[in-house]
């Protein structure tokens, strides 16, 4: 027997909860994450992750692979050189590195068409037939005409590969582009960085990229061994002018390019900003160590979602606020940790998702048991402060509304009145047409005490068969006139017993106004009005008085 209550539970839960995490994990997967926004903040999240992962594996030297030869400023500022490049000083560079053997020669630069000089031209050529391992870069134009460098440098390099980089939606580059093909799927070229794998390597460029963990459109993550202070440098002028021991190329593969700002070829990256040279040499190093960065697929991604999420759909609907919340919060944390142990295995899940969808539901969820428990609240604290019968204020509501508002006169000046009414001959019509009429006539008084009220006045049953009402006013035609309509509109009533009896009732009222008349105590206040409703009754009932200065208070009764 309680072992099926927990199965039932169990299924009916489960039913809900998987429900509701596969469609929000669809929604996700097939809309959300197509928003630009998500995709930079899971970018975002990558970077940051990427970063503590380079952290905990500590400074990977295989950068000591790389020379870089940079036309830096300090190089601008020493050989005064003036856009466009002099191809001659290239040349220059090439011929002093190519003597000292190193494995390649990356020219990340680009020269299409010639020289105005001529001689510049051959200079470079002369150069480049010096060498047996030079790659040169060239590029895709934005109308995608492939833009090759002029003959003269291309007839005397090994190879020739495009530099275009594919930015992700915030710009910024973190992934590469190994070869770029025709619409009729063949391929165009690779890029330089292949090709200079390929040349270190010795093997053709269609076999350097034949196991890369290639995505959808044809991208792989760079795996940034460095970012830009990792590298090896050496300012071009120091090559140049003879300031450097060029020994230290031999079997480094050389990277030609600038890393002056104002060649615009800098680029935000996953390691933050980086001179398109140094991306180059960390895509060739990526492609060389075939250390990959590799992504989770859309069906691992799903599932991990799928998990992470279920986790708190249930805890959003079944615990409390705190274990949720705890619960949430430790969950994504070792989502989190996972996230950078897989990475600094090179495996890239998509991070966002999770935490979105981990934190939305359970705001949702937990939001509206909130509300509602808020709501409830409120309905059981107005159960608690009305009268079941009337649906008006009880006495110990009035009591701390009269209270409130005797301070606020005393305090601040704001008086206001107190209208006191009582059933005539109740006890008659009781007795006469029973308890249950009895009850309809006390209904009705209260109906008409409510209608006639507004929304600042408060109406409350007092006892049995006696109202109060307590006017944020204290005009006394404004006062008289309601009162005056009360007691009339009571008077008007007529009411049908279920004998078919017509049976007409009247009210009597007592006012007392704290301009007339003002103590510290509240229960002086109810004493003044009662002292008017005994004056009302007095004098033949079906009336209202006012309490006047120098009446003397009811005797205590409440
Ligand atoms: P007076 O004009 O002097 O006020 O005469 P009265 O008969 O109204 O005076 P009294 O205060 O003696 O009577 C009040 C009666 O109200 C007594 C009681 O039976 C009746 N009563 C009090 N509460 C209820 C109630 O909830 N329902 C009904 N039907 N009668 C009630
Ligand atoms: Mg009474
Ligand atoms: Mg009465």
């Amino acid at each position: 027997m309680e072992k099926d209550k927990v199965l039932k539970i169990v299924r009916t839960l489960g039913v809900k909860s998987v429900g509701i995490t596969l469609a929000l994990c669809l929604v996700y997967s097939a809309g959300i994450s197509k928003i630009k926004s998500v995709k930079e903040a899971d970018l975002r999240i990558f970077d940051t992750l990427y970063a503590f992962a380079e952290k905990l594996k500590g400074p990977d030297r295989r950068v000591d692979n790389v020379v870089l030869i940079a036309i830096d400023d300090e190089s601008i500022r020493n050989m005064e050189i003036r856009w466009p490049w002099p191809r001659s000083y290239v040349a220059e560079a090439i011929r002093k590195i190519s003597e000292f053997d190193p494995v390649s020669i990356s020219i990340d630069l680009i020269f299409t068409g010639k020289s105005d000089d001529p001689n510049q031209d051959i200079q470079l050529a002369n150069a480049l037939k010096g060498t047996d391992n030079a790659i040169a870069a060239a590029y895709f134009g934005g109308d995608g005409r492939y833009v090759m460098p002029d003959e003269s440098i291309a007839d005397n390099v090994n190879a020739f590969g495009f530099v275009n980089k594919p930015r992700d939606i915030d710009n910024a580059v973190r992934r590469m582009r190994p070869f770029v093909m025709s619409t009729n799927g063949n391929i165009i070229d690779y890029s330089l960085s292949v090709k200079t794998a390929a040349e270190v390597k010795d093997v053709s460029s269609e076999q350097m990229v034949a196991d890369i963990p290639l995505m959808d459109d044809d991208t792989a993550y760079i795996h940034y061994f460095g970012g830009a202070e990792s590298f090896p440098v050496i300012p071009i002028w120091k090559v140049l002018k003879d300031e450097v021991d060029l020994r230290q190329v031999r079997d480094k593969m050389v990277f030609i390019g600038v890393e002056a700002e104002v060649f615009h070829d800098s680029y935000q990256t996953t390691v933050g900003h980086m001179p398109g040279v140094l991306i180059a040499a960390n895509e060739t190093l990526t492609y060389i160590t075939k250390d990959f960065l590799h992504s989770a697929g859309f069906k691992l991604n799903f599932a991990i979602l799928f998990f992470f999420v279920l986790l708190a759909v249930i805890t959003g609907l079944r615990l409390s606020v705190i274990h949720g919340i705890v619960i949430n919060l430790v969950a994504i944390t070792v989502f989190l940790s996972a996230g950078l142990a897989l990475l600094v295995k090179s495996m890239v899940l998509d991070y966002f998702g999770v935490i979105f969808l981990m934190i939305t539901p359970s705001v949702i969820l937990y939001g509206n048991r909130y509300v509602s428990l808020a709501l409830e609240n409120m309905m059981l604290k107005k159960e608690s402060i009305t009268d079941g019968l009337t649906r008006l204020y009880g006495y110990k509501y009035f009591e701390l509304k009269l209270k409130s508002s005797l301070k606020k006169a005393l305090q601040e000046g704001k008086m206001f009145a107190l209208e006191m009414y009582d059933i005539d001959h109740f006890k008659n019509v009781n007795d006469t047409y029973g308890h249950e009429f009895g009850n309809v006539v006390l209904k009705a008084v209260a109906k008409v005490l409510s209608s006639n009220s507004r929304k600042n006045d408060t109406v409350a049953r007092f006892g049995g068969e006696e109202f109060c009402v307590l006017i944020p006013e204290t005009k006394k035609d404004i006062v008289n006139m309601h009162a005056e309509r009360v007691r009339t509109k009571v008077k008007e009533m007529e009411f049908t017993t279920k004998k078919g009896e017509q049976v007409k009732i009247t009210i009597s009222g007592g006012v007392v106004n704290t301009e007339e008349y003002i103590s510290e105590e509240h229960l002086d206040i109810l004493r003044a009005a009662d002292s008017a409703l005994y004056k009302s009754k007095e004098t033949g009932r079906d009336k209202i008085s006012f309490f006047q200065k120098g009446d003397e208070l009811a005797e205590e009764n409440k």
